[in-house]
């Protein structure tokens, strides 16, 4: 049946897009209703006004006014200020596609890659007044009408998802599902900065981009970053979505914004005694789910026999061979149960993406926060900007709900900088002004940022009060551009006798220099030096004549031959921090199949077995 009265079929088919609850159903209908109005999304200066154009449709209206609210702040100078920059975003998370939005407002061609090809998280997001703002005036009550109607303001993920992947498809944005990002392909003959995908095939492999933002969640981060670890007390997490039948009853039940133990003691020692669950903390948002997270303790999760032994380590604890799950239901179950004082009828597990009870385990133990936001990487005269953002950035602490929040803040801050790159700023003052700003992140509250909601734009000056664009100066940056053409240049003026010194001299230091690493990396497993750049690609000859020198540096045994990124960095590092060899190559530079640089090649080895005696 028709979900619209209007005669023109092109109504109906954006309201089905406008509608739509799946990812996929979204980009079909979306590309349905190009189809129909003859409109070209790859034509992505233009695309948002020849769509409005096309679909004259009274119900689109309000949308479009708050688009074009959007569109017309200063900041964007009318598509103008990144209209020559090419973005590649890495994940269509919530802060992927934030950051791709503002890109595309931008003015420039904004491409996304996601490897998942649905979104499926049920996970419920707590949302601070300012980003219940900014996706209001977005839109998304048109996209999602219980957007914020109950007492307390969330939303899953999936649906979050739905509402951003929508408004980036109407800005012009390209998302691509089900594709992987593999890694940088550096600059070849007159081509620009790639990526490497998996299907190989892909069209996005073709994608030359200037700017790339890292939006891969969790754990991703690309190279070229460093990580700081925060070690807290062991933290074992436990989220479970169950069915929401949106009944009369379940409608009563009473959310749970955060019961932290310290306010309750009551619950939770009753919640101990009468069903053994000994929680530290326990949250209920009713959404598309009713969504429960809660902090579990160690002992009781033995004593339930969720977890079958009891490590110290917390991988070993929670891995997947030593968890219950038929237990872990029952634990989390209970725990849902009592909570909401048995009042939730038939408490169903929902599916997850695998189509299993949405229930899951995680370590909290450890948060990661990148030392820095940016990096510039140069070859071949070619410059590509890279930029973190979201949980990649900083790993957030999920009972303080600070994931969308502070990820949305940096994916404004990321879009400023953007900003300024396409403006022309030289890169060292770019990264210098986003390091100023990243150094505020960690610190947000929704109690030291502005309140003036309506205010917000990319420009960071608009959120943070007393905020110093140049706390931090462009020479205390120069470790972040990293231009392997100046270093080469300069280790070849440098280093004259490598090149400069007669031919025969040459190649009888190269013969030595040879002989010396063979000599050095005998008897090493999966190491077989033969020559000067092939042999040192996956990175285990280099570590291996570190181990030579310096065993207690590096555990040979550990490294694996296919992870190259991994192993060229550890053997980078320690060379740049246990024998003061600056790096002059990346680790990436030994990805894929280029030609691996044997100058940069002998200059590490020759500075090793220089420097190996000194120390
Ligand atoms: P993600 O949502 O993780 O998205 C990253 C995307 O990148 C994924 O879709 C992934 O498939 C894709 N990707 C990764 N690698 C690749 C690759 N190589 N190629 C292509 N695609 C790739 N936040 C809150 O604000 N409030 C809360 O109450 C809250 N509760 C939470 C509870 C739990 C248990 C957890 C785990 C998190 C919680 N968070 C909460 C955090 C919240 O989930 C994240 O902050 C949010 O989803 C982050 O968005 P993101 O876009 O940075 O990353």
């Amino acid at each position: 049946s028709s979900i619209t009265d209007s005669a023109d079929p092109s109504h109906a088919l954006f309201e089905h897009f406008v509608q739509a609850q799946t990812c996929k159903e979204t980009q079909q209908s979306f590309a349905e209703l190009c189809r129909h109005l003859q409109v070209e999304p790859r034509d992505y200066k233009h695309f948002y006004s020849k769509l409005k154009e096309g679909l004259n449709y009274w119900k689109a209206k309000d949308l479009w006014q708050k688009i074009d609210k959007r569109v017309s702040h200063a900041d964007y100078e009318q598509g103008e200020a990144c209209h020559e920059n090419k973005c590649l975003v890495l994940g269509a998370g919530p802060c992927g596609l934030r950051t791709a939005i503002e890109l595309a407002l931008l003015g420039s061609r904004v491409v996304v890659l996601e490897k998942r090809g649905s979104f499926t998280r049920n996970n419920v997001l707590h949302l601070w007044p300012y980003t219940i703002k900014d996706l209001h005036n977005l839109g998304a009550k048109k996209f999602y009408g219980r957007f914020c109607c109950g007492s307390i303001h969330h939303i899953s993920i999936r649906q979050l998802q739905l509402i951003l992947l929508k408004v980036a498809l109407i800005l012009g944005v390209e998302v691509h599902t089900g594709v992987t990002y593999e890694g940088l392909l550096e600059p070849t003959g007159s081509a620009g900065w790639k990526a490497k995908v998996s299907p190989k095939t892909h069209a996005a492999a073709a994608f030359q981009f200037d700017v790339f933002i890292s939006a891969g969640g969790g754990r991703f981060v690309p190279d070229g970053f460093k990580i700081k670890e925060l070690r807290g007390k062991l933290a074992i997490g436990i989220t479970a979505n169950f069915v929401n039948r949106r009944t009369k009853e379940e409608a009563q039940v009473q959310e749970i914004s955060g019961v932290a133990r310290i306010y309750n003691q009551q619950f939770f020692r009753a919640l101990q005694s009468e069903i053994g669950v000994d929680l530290e903390n326990i949250v209920y948002y009713k959404d598309d789910t009713h969504y429960f997270v809660m902090t579990a303790k160690k002992a009781s999760l033995l004593k339930k026999g969720v977890i079958k032994q009891d490590f110290s380590d917390a991988d070993q604890l929670l891995a997947h061979s030593n968890v219950n799950q038929e237990a872990l239901e029952g634990y989390a179950l209970e725990a849902a149960d009592f909570s909401t004082e048995h009042m939730l009828p038939d408490l169903e597990f929902a599916k997850n993406h695998a189509g299993q009870a949405d229930v899951a385990m995680f370590d909290f133990t450890c948060m990661h926060r990148a030392e820095n936001a940016s990096l510039v990487k140069e070859k071949r005269g070619k410059r590509l900007l890279v930029g973190l953002v979201g949980d990649s950035l900083v790993e957030p602490f999920w009972p303080l709900g600070t994931g969308i929040a502070r990820g949305f803040l940096a994916a404004f801050d990321t879009a400023w900088m953007v900003r300024s790159w396409g403006k022309g700023v030289p890169p060292l003052e770019v990264l210098a002004e986003r390091e100023s700003v990243y150094q505020l992140l960690s610190q947000t509250t929704p109690e030291n940022t502005s309140k003036n909601y309506n205010g917000y734009s990319i420009n960071p000056t608009t959120r943070y009060p007393n905020l110093n664009l140049s706390s931090i100066k462009p020479r205390q940056v120069k470790h972040l551009f990293c231009s392997q053409d100046e270093e080469i240049k300069a280790v070849k003026a440098k280093k004259p006798e490598l090149k400069a010194k007669p031919r025969k001299d040459s190649i009888r230091r190269l013969e030595e220099l040879l002989s010396w690493c063979q000599k050095h990396t005998a008897g090493y497993k999966r190491v077989k030096v033969r020559d000067m750049s092939e042999s040192w690609r996956s990175g285990l000859a280099l570590c291996a004549l570190i181990h030579t020198f310096r065993p207690e540096l590096i555990n040979m045994s550990l490294l694996d031959e296919f992870n190259i990124i991994k192993n060229n960095k550890l053997a980078f590092e320690i060379l740049e921090r246990e024998f003061g060899i600056a790096p002059i190559m990346h680790p990436s530079d030994l990805m894929g199949c280029g030609k691996i640089d044997q100058l940069a090649m002998q200059y590490n080895t020759l500075s090793l077995s220089r420097r190996r005696s000194a120390v």
